[in-house]
C-alpha cells in the first residue's frame, strides 16, 4: 500500500491529546500536512503510513497543544528589573511604567514585541492577549501588531484606554496617596472618549482578523475607575459590532 504524504512527522513522543477522553499516548507520533494535524497515533503505525518531508524526534518529550496566555502586557518587557523593583502598584504604574512607555519609539515597540514573541514561543505559548497600554500612540500600535503578523504567533491586541481622570475624584486619590505616599502624577494617559474609540475603530478596521485570522484587535477599557460609563458602554458596543471581545482589569 503506498504511503500517504504529509509535511512533518513528530515521532517517539508522549502525546497529550486533549481529546474528549483526555488521552495521553506514549511512544506516539503526530503527522502534520501544511498547517493541519492529519493523524495522531502510535509511532510504529504512523511511521509505516506517512511519507514526510521532515521528521522530528520527540524522544523523552511531551507533544501538546500550545498554551494560551489570556492576559499579558507584552511590551512591558523592556522595563523589567531595575527601576521596577520594590514599588507598590500605583507608584510603579504612574512613575515607572507610563513614564517609560511614553519614551518608546517605533523601534522599541517592534523590539519589545519581537522579544515577547521569542520568549512566548520558547515557553510553548502560541496565543496571547496583549493588553496594550500605549495603544493610544497609533504608530506604536502598528509596529506591535505588524510584528505579531510577521512572527506567526496568534495574538489579540487589546488596545487599552482611559477617558476619566480620577484626580477629579479627590476621595479616591487621597486614599491612594495615603496608601502609597510616593505617587507622583506622571504623563497624562487620559484620552477623550471620542479620540480613544476613533483610534480603536481605526485599528480594528485595519487589523482585526488579519494575517489569516491570527491577529485580532479588541477594545480594552483599562481600569474601571479611570473610565466613564459612556466609555465603557461604547467599548462594549464597538466590540459587539465587530464580533470581538473586551479585556479589562477588574480586581
Ligand atoms: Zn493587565
Amino acid at each position: 500500500m503506498p504511503k500517504e504524504k504529509a509535511t512533518i512527522l513528530i515521532e517517539n513522543g508522549t502525546v497529550v491529546t486533549l481529546d474528549g477522553e483526555r488521552n495521553i499516548v506514549a511512544n506516539a507520533s503526530v503527522a502534520i500536512r501544511e498547517d493541519r494535524i492529519v493523524d495522531v497515533g502510535s509511532t510504529a503505525v504512523l511511521g509505516k503510513k506517512w511519507e514526510v518531508e521532515k521528521t522530528i524526534d520527540a524522544t523523552g518529550r511531551a507533544v501538546l497543544p500550545g498554551f494560551i496566555n489570556s492576559h499579558t502586557h507584552c511590551t512591558h518587557n523592556l522595563l523589567r528589573g531595575g527601576l521596577s523593583q520594590d514599588r507598590n502598584l500605583y507608584d510603579w504604574l504612574l512613575n515607572v511604567l507610563y513614564a517609560g512607555l511614553a519614551q518608546y519609539s517605533g523601534d522599541d515597540a517592534h523590539l519589545a514585541a519581537k522579544l515577547y514573541c521569542l520568549e512566548a514561543i520558547r515557553g510553548g505559548v502560541t496565543t496571547s492577549v496583549d493588553n496594550a497600554d500605549f495603544g493610544r500612540i497609533d504608530e506604536l500600535a502598528e509596529h506591535t501588531i505588524e510584528t505579531y503578523q510577521a512572527l506567526g504567533i496568534r495574538a489579540v491586541y487589546a488596545r487599552m484606554f482611559y477617558d476619566h481622570d480620577p484626580k477629579s475624584d479627590s476621595a479616591l486619590m487621597e486614599a491612594l496617596e495615603r496608601k502609597e505616599p510616593t505617587i507622583k502624577h506622571a504623563p497624562n494617559f487620559i484620552e477623550t472618549t471620542d479620540a480613544a474609540l476613533a483610534s480603536i475603530s481605526r485599528l480594528m478596521r485595519k487589523y482585526h482578523r488579519s494575517a489569516g485570522g491570527r491577529v485580532s484587535v479588541w477594545p480594552s477599557p483599562g481600569i474601571p475607575m479611570f473610565l466613564s460609563a459612556d466609555g465603557l458602554l461604547r467599548a462594549k458596543h464597538l466590540a459587539e459590532e465587530n464580533e470581538a471581545m473586551l479585556s479589562t482589569h477588574l480586581a
